[in-house]
């Protein structure tokens, strides 16, 4: 639907300097950013929180050294390489952003290899991974990899596993009578005389225009729809579809690791999380989802229960609980294809006031909210919100932090 063009409506209106769109990582990471540094911001979604890529993303916060097995730094390495010590900042409270009710599932992740094992070792033994990642000991491995069909050389990388529902919490705390859900927001939408864009709300009483100095659009794959209401024909997105699995067992393994593979990505990520009935879920991601995403779920999963059995063939998955999730990554468009090295953030074209920003990565969070704060103009004195956050609140519902994704799914 293309909203562009139509006239401004003559009701009361509400004006901001910024308004958020997107209730993922992105959007709560900036709007926190925003508020601290005096803007006067609001932030609408759809629907609940995090629902999209980043409850279904397994919550690692990576310095990059995944990125790194073709055997040098590399760009995107580089880029992401400051990023846990900015986490480890907001989660010990003295950041940018007050992470302090967040929960660690994990400080460590591993990194295993049977396979290319050469490459590794001198890999490891490089300056650019020391002190970022230790050999393990065959005495100190983890109690999963206690076996003596364990083969190969057992990393441990200092990447941090967050808890993703914990840290939403958090930021929905933090920035609380800021944050509203309304439907159907890019049919909302509209462009004005002067190219800007605004936003007409008649849920209920008086028609609400809403105004910003900045339209922030931070909804992962949303942004296209939001992008095309306005009819706006950059920045054009990518979607690269995987389907994760997810497995429930009865070994009392909570596990973070990586087993590489001859593929740049790991053949095999696992990341273990905690699920209502009190089980803990193995999320099993890395290039199994990638090639999964071409498969039926019937398909993944047979694929994946020969890949447990093939990774660690002393434990018994046959009475293991699969089932799949199909979810696409959103990111800005790249020539072939390729992965974005950092997070973006650029103005929307064919429309004065938005900028559209994609993370990438939940890592990149912070760099991305960094990237819009260098692109905004500063805070406008003349602009007072107490009544117009009265007003909305009175309009519009607060939406709650999503259920995991697996917790609804069961095959
Ligand atoms: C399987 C998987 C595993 C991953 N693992 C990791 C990892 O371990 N570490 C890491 O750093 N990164 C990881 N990622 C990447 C990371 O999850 C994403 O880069 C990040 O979560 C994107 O956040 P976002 O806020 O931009 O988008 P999303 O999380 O998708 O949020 C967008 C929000 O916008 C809302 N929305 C959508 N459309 C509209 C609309 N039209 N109007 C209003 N609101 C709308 C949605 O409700 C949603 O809440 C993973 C991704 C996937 C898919």
């Amino acid at each position: 639907m293309n909203n562009a063009s139509a006239p401004a409506a003559s009701n009361s209106s509400l004006t901001f300097d910024a308004i958020i769109v997107g209730g993922g990582i992105a959007g709560l990471w900036t709007l926190d950013r925003l508020r601290t540094a005096g803007y006067k911001v609001v932030l609408l979604t759809d629907r609940a929180l995090g629902e999209g890529q980043t409850l279904a993303s397994q919550g690692m916060i990576h310095g990059g050294i995944k990125y790194t097995l073709s055997g040098a730094l590399n760009q995107a390495s580089e880029t992401i390489a400051d990023m846990p010590d900015y986490w480890q900042r907001c989660l010990n409270g003295t950041g940018d952003v007050d992470l302090s009710q967040t929960h660690c599932l994990s400080d460590h992740f591993y990194m295993w290899s049977n396979s290319t094992l050469g490459k590794l070792t001198s890999f490891f033994a490089s300056r650019a991974v020391r002190g970022r990642v230790d050999k393990v000991p065959a005495s100190e491995r983890p109690a999963l990899l206690q076996n003596r069909q364990f083969k190969g050389s057992l990393y441990r990388l200092v990447d941090r596993v967050l808890d993703v529902p914990s840290l939403l919490a958090n930021l929905a705390a933090n920035n609380q009578g800021h944050i509203y859900q309304l439907d159907q927001i890019a049919q909302r939408l509209h462009k004005d005389a002067t190219n800007n864009a605004y936003l007409k709300l008649n849920n209920t009483g008086e028609p609400i225009t809403l105004k910003a100095k900045r339209w922030i659009f931070t909804a992962g794959k949303g942004n296209a729809d939001l992008l095309a209401a306005l009819g706006c024909q950059q920045p054009a997105m990518q979607l690269r579809p995987l389907q994760q699995l997810v497995v429930r067992h009865r070994y009392p393994y909570p596990f973070y690791g990586h087993c590489l593979g001859a593929d740049k990505t790991p053949r095999l990520t696992i990341s273990s999380h905690p699920s209502n009935n009190g089980d803990t879920v193995w999320y099993l991601g890395g290039s199994l989802a990638e090639k999964g995403a071409s498969m039926s779920a019937a398909e993944l999963i047979a694929a994946g229960r020969l890949e447990l059995t093939e990774l660690f063939p002393w434990l018994d998955f046959s009475d293991a609980d699969f089932s799949t999730l199909p979810i696409e990554r959103a990111e800005p468009l790249q020539q072939n294809f390729a992965r974005p090295d950092n997070a973006f953030a650029k103005p929307a074209s064919d429309v004065a006031n938005v900028l559209v920003g994609w993370p990438t990565k939940l890592t990149l969070a912070p760099n991305l909210a960094n990237q819009i704060l260098a692109q905004l103009p500063k805070p406008d004195t003349a602009i007072a919100t107490n009544n117009a956050i009265n007003d909305l609140a009175q309009q519009l519902p607060t939406p709650v932090v999503a259920p995991l994704p697996w917790e609804a799914l069961r095959d």
